[in-house]
C-alpha cells in the first residue's frame, strides 16, 4: 500500500486527490474503520477476515476436488483432518491464501505422483503459482532452467 493518510477522509476528498487507499470516516457494513481501496469499495479488515475464514475455504476446496477426482476416476480420501492446510506455500515460501481471490497465492492440492488420486499419502498443499509451474515443465527442465540461470548470472558477475 502507498499513499497512506491516516485521518479519515471522504471518498470524494480521497479521489480527487488521487490516493489509493483511503478511511472512510463511515464504517463499512461489518463496522470497521480501515483501508479501502479508492477505485474499489471492499474494506481491507473484512477482507483479511474471509481471507483467513479459512475453514471454509478448506470445505470448498474440499468438496470441489471430491467431484473432480470422481469425474476422472481417481481415488479420492482426503478431509480436514488427513491432509495439511498451511499457512505458507511449502514450495515458493509465500503466504496462501484461503479466500480465493489470489490466482498466484490461491491453496491449491498438489499431487506428488501424477498417476496416484487424491489421497492423503499423495497431496499436498501448494500455491497455484507453486502448482502452475510444476505442471508446466518436468524436473528435468526445472533443473536445468535453474542451472542456466546460475550459469548466466555467475558470468554476468564475474570481474572484467
Ligand atoms: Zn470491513
Amino acid at each position: 500500500m502507498h499513499n497512506l493518510h491516516f485521518v479519515p477522509t471522504p471518498w470524494k476528498v480521497a479521489k480527487s486527490r488521487g490516493m489509493v487507499h483511503y478511511i472512510s470516516p463511515k464504517p463499512c457494513r461489518r463496522g470497521h474503520y480501515s483501508y479501502r481501496p479508492v477505485n474499489r469499495s471492499d474494506c481491507w479488515e473484512c477482507k483479511e477476515e474471509t481471507r483467513w475464514d479459512k475453514g471454509h475455504r478448506i470445505k470448498r476446496m474440499l468438496l470441489a476436488k471430491a467431484i473432480g477426482a470422481s469425474k476422472m476416476g481417481l481415488e479420492f480420501d482426503l478431509n480436514e483432518n488427513n491432509v495439511d492446510f498451511p499457512e505458507y506455500c511449502p514450495a515458493l515460501g509465500i503466504r496462501l491464501d484461503y479466500s480465493g481471490s489470489d490466482r498466484e497465492a490461491n491453496a491449491t492440492f498438489d499431487r506428488i505422483d501424477p498417476e496416484d488420486g487424491y489421497v492423503a499419502r499423495n497431496v499436498r498443499v501448494i500455491s497455484g503459482r507453486a502448482n502452475r509451474i510444476k505442471s508446466d515443465a518436468s524436473h528435468g527442465e526445472i533443473r536445468s532452467i535453474l542451472n542456466y540461470i546460475e550459469h548466466e548470472s555467475q558470468l554476468h558477475h564475474r570481474p572484467a
